[in-house]
């Protein structure tokens, strides 16, 4: 990748949210806050300031509904549907009463009452740790902003709407509202300064398929209008004032991605069989039923996990049985027949509920997490297990736990299942009698036992991103100890191969869904360690798609073999990209 080195060229560097390439001129958009000063009222005048915000807020409702209306034309219900978390704002009565009795209290105008009360709340939200509620506190501010500029009488986001040439935005933020009015033929991408991968604004900019990066820090304080500049989507870079030799590069790079782009959309419909014949089924890890879209869009051949704990973070309420049930039914029914693998809630580690008071741990990796969790709290667990039986009906849905990290947690699970589906039956409400269930394979603890756990359960699945962190004692989330956190460690290849050899001693299939299993370099080594399926992220299944399709299993076998008996973790990587940069050097050309 270009680097910025030359004279008069400079690089910013941030958080790739929507990948592509584009160039042209920048326009650095002004803050769209309006400013506010507080006027002091007569007590004649508040009933008319109260009737002043109220048809402030029936305007903004509307305007909401009409972006919505467009967004919902122009890119799909799940777009729009960003826009709910807005109009609940001006639904919120606490907020609505406290701007009222400000007014009359107070006795201020309208546009200070409401900008100080739902700053508040805002600036409340994105002091919390969690990444979900921060940008909620966003959403917060887009609807405050129009409700302003509704009470001001100002017409908004004007600088968009009238765009005279293409070109690439450059913001503090944007928020969903502005992304919404973008008009794709003049926006060739945008960058902001603040912002993260799940942001709304980011979400949007992939839907719309606009190259953009966030999080690039103060850069909209440097930058000017009218500056040309080169925006890498993929990668993260803004490259301003580049060189000849940095467009260059770059219009190669450009060149190889659309080829390599369209000789992965000529695969869409092919399996993924190696060169010697063998199948191997390639699943896509999930977070919502929403996501079955990207795993048809991409030729998988179903969901290999769906991780439920998203559906339990970023609300405010647990999700009872029913609510978790019709997202289950809704992903099984999107993919029937093909195969949804549900994994029961991963929460703790990283992933906690602001509204369940988790302990503080020392050490939360090893800690009240998982498997462990649902086996306490038994109506969080019965819940979750009956409203996945109940969608077992409705699709081809197996089912997991996670952290499994010895038998005796997997007997009492697999006892609990026995009991609710002992009530469903009593019930009358129809289930899949022949649910497969599994293991996941996360623990150096349960790779060494797995012949025990393989005589319970119908398949494995091996999460390496713990089992490293596991094996390793290395936390995958702390950088100073990144270079310790090595998938190729022979311990690694080692625990893998214990795993899928005593699992098929009693026809139980194994699959790979840890971020190893994405990686094209590393998907050999698996592959060729017996390992059944593999599951990664939608976007990553039609390159290893391609990859298997150029791929000997007898070449894997190689590998394998070479790496079982090695000692360096360095050596097998080697091996691993010696191997796949020669059967497919296109992959990894184009990055
Ligand atoms: C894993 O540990 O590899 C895994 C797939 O689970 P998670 O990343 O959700 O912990
Ligand atoms: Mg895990």
């Amino acid at each position: 990748m270009p680097e910025s080195q030359q004279k008069g060229e400079k690089s910013y560097r941030g958080i790739p949210v929507s990948a592509g390439v584009c160039r042209g001129k920048i326009l650095v958009l002004g803050r769209p806050r309006p400013s506010v000063t507080e006027r002091q009222l007569l007590p004649s005048d508040l009933a008319e300031e109260v009737n002043r915000l109220e048809k402030a807020l029936v305007q903004t409702r509307q305007q909401i509904l009409e972006v919505q209306r467009k967004v919902s034309e122009g890119m799909g219900a799940q777009e729009a549907g960003i826009f709910d978390a807005h109009l609940l704002v001006l639904e919120d009565r606490t907020l609505l009463d406290e701007v009222v009795r400000v007014i009359q209290e107070k006795k201020v105008n309208a546009e200070h009452a409401w900008h100080s009360v739902a700053e508040r709340y805002a600036a409340t939200l994105s002091a919390i740790e969690d990444e979900y509620l921060r940008e909620r506190a966003a959403d917060m501010r887009d609807v405050t902003t129009r409700v302003l500029n509704n009470l001001l009488g100002v017409e908004e986001a004007a600088e968009l709407r009238h765009l005279k040439e293409p070109c690439i935005i450059v913001s503090h933020a944007l928020t969903p509202s502005t992304t919404a009015q973008l008009d794709k033929r003049k926006v060739l991408g945008f960058v902001t300064d603040v912002g993260s991968r799940t942001s709304h604004t980011a979400i949007m900019a992939r839907s719309l398929r606009i190259p953009a990066i966030v999080g690039l820090k103060d850069a909209s304080a440097q930058l000017e209008s009218g500056q040309y500049a080169l925006l890498d989507g993929l990668n993260g870079v803004l490259v301003v004032n580049p060189t000849d030799q940095t467009l260059f590069e770059y219009g190669q790079l450009i060149l190889r991605q659309a080829n390599l782009q369209q000789r992965l959309h000529d695969l869409l419909h092919e399996p993924a069989v190696t060169l010697d014949g063998h199948r191997v089924l390639l699943n896509a890890n999930i977070e919502q039923a929403a996501d079955s879209e990207q795993v048809k869009a991409n030729g998988a051949d179903g969901v290999g996990l769906f991780r439920t704990e998203y559906l339990f973070l970023n609300r405010e309420h647990l999700p009872g049985e029913e609510q978790q049930y019709e997202d289950y039914r809704a992903a099984a029914a999107a993919l029937k027949p093909l195969p949804v693998v549900i994994r029961t809630l991963d929460l703790g580690g990283d992933k906690f509920l602001a509204h369940m008071q988790l302990p503080t741990e020392l050490n939360p990796f090893l800690g009240w997490r998982a498997i462990r969790i649902s086996l306490q709290e038994r109506d969080i667990f019965r819940a979750q297990l009956r409203a996945i039986l109940r969608a077992s009906a409705e699709g081809n849905i197996r089912m997991m736990y996670p952290m499994i990290s010895g038998l005796e947690e997997l007997k009492q699970a697999n006892a609990l299942l026995e009991e609710y589906k002992a009530e469903l039956r009593n019930e009358n409400i129809p289930f899949d009698e022949h649910l497969e269930v599994g293991a996941m394979i996360e623990t150096p603890s349960a790779a060494m036992v797995a012949d025990a756990l393989a005589k319970r359960v119908k398949f494995f699945s091996i999460g390496t991103n713990d089992l490293i962190q596991y094996s390793l004692a290395v936390d995958r989330m702390n950088e100073k100890i990144a270079h310790l956190y090595e998938p190729t460690h022979p311990a690694i290849v080692r625990l893998i191969k214990t795993t899928v050899d005593a699992a098929h001693r009693q026809k139980v299939r194994v699959t790979v869904c840890g971020e190893m299993a994405g990686d094209p370099v590393l998907a050999p080594l698996l592959l060729g360690l017996d390992v059944d399926e593999l599951s990664a992220a939608p976007s990553l299944v039609p390159s290893l798609k391609f990859l298997i399709r150029r791929l000997k299993l007898s070449e894997a076998h190689e590998l394998a073999a070479f790496a079982l008996d090695c000692e360096s973790a360095s050596e097998i990587l080697g091996r691993c990209q010696e191997l796949t940069h020669t059967i497919a050097p296109t992959l990894f050309e184009s990055t």
